[in-house]
């Protein structure tokens, strides 16, 4: 039996992950849960599970405390609580699902203390690719992708680690916005790039779907994971999101990982590989699929892509200013402040105003995402 501990369990991940958790009980056993702002949920999940550990901000303490009366687990808040629940004794994997730059701290604290992490916040390695690689290395413990894209790719590799790889082809499908002109995704609201073609995600994430930011991140993503050069990498667009992404070998052999647009296969995948386990989840039926299309992505109409690009070059805390400016941006374009190309025009403002520094701990990413912070604070 495994222990696992899920961070961001009321999230869209997070509830995936334990429907993923179900379909193998009793060999996982869920010794850690965190939630945010849903308790409700929360609750019924600790009653569900009966996790040891349960974290929740400081002001959800008494909410929550009220919901478990008469159900014994500890209930733990604040940056310290969050560390015990990615550290904690019993735990083998850790599931990070919790989303943005608070996905960053539990990363590291999770390999410090030698726990393999099944990892969906692509934040984690867009920022601190550089410190998190290294440091699992010499902690022996495994990164395992759930992004679908790089679950792919890792899955087309398995059985291939001594044939060179000359590219990976990283899918997109291209958002709400892929056939729309530009002048009218200049006006598009909120609500209509919440209408994601595909997939039923947070609501950080189908922004950045719709920005292509999202594709940008996981460049970043795919380039630490799988030790490769910007010129490795080749972004299509596809939009049908069936081909979830692949790999081109040396001998120009492509392999593709395909499957329907469901979060809980590349999920079960992190946590059991190489094992693959039976599941009742629908299968793709590749009949009622017949066409698959790709397309090059426009980097005038999206031009996030570019700016990923550019942050990865620049290097350094570059793409953890990339990162946050981006995450502030959609918090503020989700709440109707500003209009959709001003995402973008605000990461590139801050990407020219701001003087690199080399990466070396941590703390070089909070002193850059403060900087962001005062720049761009309400
Ligand atoms: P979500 O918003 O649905 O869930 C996020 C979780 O984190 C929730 O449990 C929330 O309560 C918690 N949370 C939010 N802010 C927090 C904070 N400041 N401190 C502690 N907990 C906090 O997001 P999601 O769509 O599940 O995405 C999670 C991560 O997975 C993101 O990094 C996203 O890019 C990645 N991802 C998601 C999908 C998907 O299909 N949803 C696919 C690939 C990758
Ligand atoms: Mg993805």
């Amino acid at each position: 039996m495994r222990g696992i501990a899920v961070l961001g369990a009321t999230g869209s991940i997070g509830t995936q992950t334990l429907d993923a958790v179900r379909t193998c009980l009793p060999h996982f056993r869920v010794k850690a849960l965190t939630g945010y702002a849903n308790v409700d949920l929360l609750a019924q999940l600790v009653k569900e599970f009966s996790p040891e550990i349960v974290w929740v901000p400081e002001e959800k303490i008494e909410p929550l405390r009220v919901l478990l009366a008469n159900f014994s687990c500890e209930i733990v808040t604040g940056e310290e609580g969050l560390h015990t629940c990615a550290t904690l004794e019993g735990v083998d994997i850790v599931v990070n699902a919790l989303v943005g730059r608070a996905g960053l701290a539990p990363t590291l604290a999770a390999i410090h203390a030698g726990k393999h992490v099944a990892l969906a916040n692509k934040e984690s390695l867009v920022t601190a690719g550089g410190l998190i690689m290294p440091l699992a290395r010499e902690k022996g413990v495994r990164i395992t992708p759930i992004d679908s894209e790089h679950s792919a790719i890792w899955q087309c590799l398995a059985g291939n680690e001594n044939n060179a790889v000359e590219k990976i082809i990283l899918t997109a499908s291209g958002g709400p916005f892929r056939t729309w002109e530009r002048s009218q995704i200049s006006v598009a609201t909120a609500s209509h790039a919440l209408k994601h073609p595909n997939w039923n995600m947070g609501a950080k994430i189908t922004i950045d779907s719709a920005t292509l930011m999202n594709k940008g991140l996981e460049y970043i993503e795919a380039l630490w994971l799988f030790d490769l050069s910007p010129a490795q990498i080749e972004i299509v667009v596809h939009p049908q999101s069936i081909v979830h992404s692949m790999v081109q070998f040396a001998d120009g052999s492509i392999m593709a990982q395909l499957g329907l647009p469901d979060m809980r296969l590349p999920i079960l995948y992190a946590l059991t590989a190489p094992a693959r386990v039976f599941n009742t989840f629908p299968r793709l039926n590749l009949l009622a699929h017949p066409t698959l299309t790709f397309e090059p992505p426009d980097q005038e109409r999206f031009p996030c892509l570019a700016l990923a690009k550019r942050a990865f070059e620049m290097g350094g805390t570059a793409p953890a200013v990339l990162n946050y400016a981006n995450e502030l941006a959609v918090a503020r374009f989700l709440r109707g402040a500003i209009s959709f190309y001003d995402i973008s025009a605000i990461i590139g403002q801050a990407l020219d105003a701001y003087t690199v520094k080399p990466l070396s701990c941590a703390e070089d990413i909070w002193e850059a995402e403060a900087w962001v912070y005062e720049r761009l604070k309400d």
